[in-house]
């Protein structure tokens, strides 16, 4: 059975106490491949060689490091099929989603980083003939990585990418859940030549591995992407040592649907809002509120393009839906959908595991699950479930509906639906989210702030903004006479 390695000082080796940890196939349900179990030591290596690093890279030129980084997408380019392949095995994700969204994403992190950082400027701020201020922004040194299972190289690449970009080294741990692609990346630097220590990735279990990166003294920032629960737990490691932190954390993010929208612009969109990736997207729509003259009009137009939508084999390319990612995951989602009819609410369709046939019959798929009649403040529609599973909801005034979109402890993103430009702004200005899709979903620029508020995180990535977390500011002040 293959065995991953760490990728630490330029080197694949492997873990210092020799223990690994079993990778499992989602869609069948069996063991695939071993990662490796590393602990502080490995992450103690894994430091030592960053730091070792980090004198020279930190002032390697801006178009040098631009030139690597650009070398480690193409690779990914190259390799795409072997990455889209390696991504939806892992996780369990379709290889259509794999090669439409996470691949492509990871190649134009790595490329948009590469460009930005050439264009990344300092400020300066005249006072008139008495003084100049300019602003220095240096690498801040060796920086921490950590990011989720669901959108794996995706999510990796968008914070390595800046780290390095700006002059860090980094130290980053993917999910222990999904290592596969963070394992390929790795190769992918060794042959476009990233010098040794640059970048370290070392494979282990978040309470273990993971806790050892936040507790190093020399790991000055964490940037970190997973659940809310974890972030607060990271942020109580990090913060009584001073590092920068960014928090990336959970969301249950709404939906709001006006009855004068594109009808049915709107109902193709909600689909993949609600379902893509198996419903395992931090910026998926999970509450559903829609204005009660369309709801029943929604509500049957919904439940027929849903019910179309049937878990498959994920290597298939007609596949849409694939495997939930692990299976302590699967049923925490079963879970929830249980709770759900406990608390009162319908499912007016999905609901269950689905089983298929064959090698799949043991792998981890849910149906595509719709819930109505729940109260907007149960526990259904406040905690986060992050899977295949959506409520849907009336409404009659703007009022209600934000008190209801409002009332999570998460502020993620938010989507709304309507023809009506001046309440589109209205609402935006009022719900608390830090990301408003108005009459689209997931169109992303990746020079805009991305992240959320509340319990969904600390910090916005993206652009500049990552740029700006991944350095240390200097202000200069030089009398002029
Ligand atoms: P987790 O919080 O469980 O884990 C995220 C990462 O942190 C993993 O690599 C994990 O390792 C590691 N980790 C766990 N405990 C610690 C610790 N004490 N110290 C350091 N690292 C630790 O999240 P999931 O992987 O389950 O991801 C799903 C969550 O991510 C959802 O809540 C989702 O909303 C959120 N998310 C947020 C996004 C955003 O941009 N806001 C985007 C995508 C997802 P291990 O795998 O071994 O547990």
């Amino acid at each position: 059975m293959e065995k991953l390695e760490n990728y630490i000082n330029g080197k694949l080796i492997a873990p210092l106490k020799g223990k690994y940890i079993d990778n499992y196939h989602p869609a069948t349900g069996k063991v695939y491949s071993l990662i490796p179990d590393s602990d502080a030591a490995d992450v103690q290596l894994a430091v030592d060689a960053a730091k070792a690093a980090f004198p020279a890279w930190s002032v390697t030129p801006t178009e040098k490091r631009s030139k690597i980084m650009m070398k480690i997408a193409s690779i990914i380019e190259r390799d795409m099929k072997m990455f889209v392949e390696a991504e939806s095995k892992d996780n369990g994700k379709s290889v259509h989603t794999a090669g439409m969204v996470d691949i492509p994403r990871a190649v134009s992190n790595m490329e948009f980083f590469a460009t930005a950082i050439m264009h990344y400027a300092a400020e300066s701020h005249i006072m008139e003939d008495t003084a100049i201020n300019y602003t220095m922004r240096s690498p801040i040194g060796v920086v921490g990585c950590i990011s989720p299972w669901n959108l794996p190289l995706y999510l990796f690449t968008w914070k390595i990418a800046p780290a390095i970009a700006a002059g860090n080294c980094v130290v980053a741990k993917p999910s222990e859940v999904t290592p596969m692609t963070a394992y390929l990346f790795s190769k992918a630097c060794i042959e476009a030549g990233l010098p040794a220590g640059v970048l370290n990735i070392v494979h282990g279990l978040g309470g273990s591995c993971g806790q050892a990166i936040v507790e190093h003294p020399e790991v000055k920032a964490i940037s970190f992407t997973g659940g809310t629960k974890t972030g607060a737990a990271i942020a109580a490691t990090a913060a009584p040592m001073f590092k920068k932190l960014s928090l990336e954390l959970g969301g249950k993010n709404p939906n709001i649907i006006f009855a004068d929208c594109d009808f049915e612009n709107m109902l193709k969109t909600t689909v993949q809002s609600s379902f893509a990736n198996q419903g395992e997207i931090c910026l998926c729509g999970s509450r559903i509120f829609v204005e009660r003259p369309i709801y029943e009009k929604f509500k049957a137009a919904f439940v027929e393009r849903v019910s179309q939508l049937k878990p498959g084999n994920p290597a298939d390319e007609k596949t849409r839906m694939g495997a939930i990612v692990s299976k302590p995951h699967m049923e925490k989602i079963l879970s929830y959908i249980e709770l759900a009819q406990q608390e009162g609410g319908k499912v007016l369709c999905g609901g269950k595991r689905a089983v298929l046939d064959g090698d799949l019959k043991d792998g981890w798929f849910i149906e595509p699950t719709i819930i109505e009649g729940l109260a907007y403040n149960c526990r259904t529609n406040m905690e986060e479930i992050f899977g295949p599973v959506v409520t849907i909801m009336p409404f009659d005034t703007e009022e209600e509906v934000l008190t209801m979109a409002n009332s999570t402890m998460y502020g993620l993103a938010a989507s709304v639906w309507t023809e009506n430009l001046t309440r589109a702004h209205r609402m935006a200005g009022k719900i608390q989210s830090g990301i408003i899709w108005i009459n689209c979903w997931l169109l992303r620029d990746l020079r805009t702030p991305f992240g959320g508020m509340k319990s969904s995180g600390v910090g916005r990535e993206g652009g500049f903004e990552a740029l700006r977390f991944f350095t240390e500011p200097k202000n200069v002040c030089v009398k002029l006479k």
